[in-house]
């Protein structure tokens, strides 16, 4: 079994196109796949499409809209108004319950196809915004589930795992590619691409992180060194 092509799955926010880049310098081949699952701006979809282009990847639109469907969320449900903040002990309204969860058991079943298996998703748990699939402990869980599932030994790496937000800047910078991910991803909830809206609570993450990356940039680029970075010689 090769171990040097990887499945990245890619949405055209900040964190899987960070993820992306990250993997083009491990891997020598790389491919992404993007999932509509109903959200509200197809702006997401077409921005990962562009990066994808740019990247030189081939890029894969999969249809997951039934998910979206049976789980509300403010996601893909305009009458449902977002939770600007993590409500006391629950999810925010933002939370797509599931998605992970399908998203990846889909890549992985495509990426066998391929005889890839080696899986690259950005989550984290660092600032996972309360979203229980994006915790470490629910990864290994499903690396372990699709091994059982399918008899193989897939990889599922999360480059993001450990870092926060400034920390993922800071990841995007040593790749090289901090105005692309700045300028062209989407990661704003109102589907508006680069800073976004500057509101929603996932513009004010990025923002914060962005703000606390660039205010201490030199140090950073001096001292900060993911542990993944060290293995893929980045
Ligand atoms: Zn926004």
């Amino acid at each position: 079994m090769t171990r040097d092509k990887a499945l990245v799955v890619f949405s055209g926010g900040q964190d899987s196109t960070t993820c992306l880049f990250w993997a083009l310098k491990k891997f020598r081949e790389v491919h992404t796949v993007t999932f509509a699952y109903g959200q509200k701006h197809s702006i997401e979809t077409e921005a990962a499409r562009k990066i994808a282009e740019k990247a030189g990847v081939d890029f894969h639109l999969a249809d997951m809209g039934r998910i979206a469907s049976v789980g509300k969320n403010s996601l893909t449900d305009s009458t449902i108004v977002m939770d600007s903040e993590k409500p006391e002990g629950g999810v925010p309204n933002t939370f797509v319950p599931g998605r992970n969860l399908f998203f990846l058991a889909f890549a992985a079943v495509y990426a066998r196809e391929m005889g890839i298996f080696d899986l690259v998703t950005g989550v984290s748990q660092t600032d996972f915004s309360g979203y229980p699939d994006c915790r470490d402990s629910f990864i290994k869980s499903m690396n372990v589930t699709l091994n059982l599932a399918m008899d193989e030994q897939f990889v599922i790496h999360t480059p993001l795992m450990w870092l926060d937000k400034a920390g993922t800047w800071a990841l995007a910078d040593r790749l090289g590619v901090l105005d692309l991910v700045r300028n062209e991803t989407v990661t704003c909830y109102n589907g508006v691409p680069g800073e976004g809206c500057g509101h929603c609570p996932s513009c004010r993450l990025r923002k914060a992180g962005l703000e606390k990356y660039l205010a201490d940039r030199k140090s950073y680029m001096e001292s900060f060194v993911p542990a993944d970075c060290k293995s893929a010689g980045i």
